[in-house]
């Protein structure tokens, strides 16, 4: 599985980058940067599904 991230949708809200700094930065303009997409395992998968409904602008999907 893998955690993608639409910058056009991103507000910036940094709540991805709170739930999961490992995974998820912010770029100097604000936008969301995802540092690792790939997900491994039902703990990060549980984490990454908490990042996607934390997110205010449905900016983050998961793909199988
Ligand atoms: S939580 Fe959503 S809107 Fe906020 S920075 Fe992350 S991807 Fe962007």
């Amino acid at each position: 599985m893998r955690i993608t991230a639409d910058t056009q949708r991103c507000l910036g809200a940094g709540q991805c980058v709170l739930s999961d700094p490992d995974r998820f930065d912010q770029s100097e303009e604000g936008t969301v940067l995802v540092l690792r997409a790939r997900v491994d395992g039902a703990d990060e998968a549980a984490r990454a599904r908490e990042s996607v409904a934390l997110c205010p602008s449905q900016a983050l999907a998961l793909e199988v």
